[in-house]
């Protein structure tokens, strides 16, 4: 079962993701994780995403597909994955239906996690100077927001458009949250 996350930054996507993980027993993908190790590593991926996710914005559409490409390719990627925040643009969105239809598969459920702008910028406050994260400045998250709205919300509306999407009220504690996760993902 192929699921994908979306929502604003700091909107439970990882936390939630990583439960739902291990209780359906698939993998988790997140790319803005791969990209922070790359950057950590000093490998070419991370050489040409350092800057542009250090500003909170978002990188190339060509690169993401590689790396979507190679997730796919792995054997622990035969019966599905838990894509994290992995689609953020409509070249992205479609990109991924292709890779997806070449292995007769799609996007089995796309959870839109719901919430409030002053929500978003308390949790990055917050998860900022608990993990210390670069692009949770506020000049970095104002960006990041910014592509959000611009690039990743069309996204929403184009997984609408072809049905699958369920929004989940992502205020509340992990555990009720993740109930409302699970029953979304066994509604089919
Ligand atoms: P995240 O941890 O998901 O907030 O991602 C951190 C950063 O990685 C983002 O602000 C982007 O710079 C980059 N990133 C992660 N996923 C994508 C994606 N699918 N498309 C473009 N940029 C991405």
């Amino acid at each position: 079962m192929y699921i994908l996350l979306l929502g604003p930054p700091g909107a439970g996507k990882g936390t939630q993701g990583a439960l739902l993980a291990e209780a359906l027993g698939l993998p988790k993908f997140a790319t803005g994780d791969l990209l922070r190790d790359a950057v950590r590593t000093g490998t070419p991926l991370g050489l040409q995403a350092k800057a542009v996710m250090e500003a909170g914005d978002l990188v190339s559409d060509d690169l993401i597909l590689g790396v979507i490409r190679d997730e796919l390719a792995k054997p622990a990627a035969a019966a599905g994955v838990i894509f994290d925040g992995v689609v953020r643009t409509i070249p992205q969105a479609e990109g991924m239906a292709a890779l997806l239809a070449e292995r007769d598969a799609r996007m089995d459920h796309v959870l839109f996690f719901e919430v409030s702008n002053e929500e978003i910028l308390d949790r990055l406050g917050r998860r900022r100077s608990l993990e210390g994260r670069a692009d949770d400045d506020p000049t970095a998250v104002e960006r990041r927001l910014v592509a959000y709205r611009d690039q990743t919300s069309p996204v929403l509306e184009w997984y609408r458009e072809r049905g699958g999407v369920t929004t989940i009220n992502a205020i509340g504690g992990v555990e009720e949250i993740f109930d409302r996760v699970r029953t979304a993902v066994s509604g089919s």
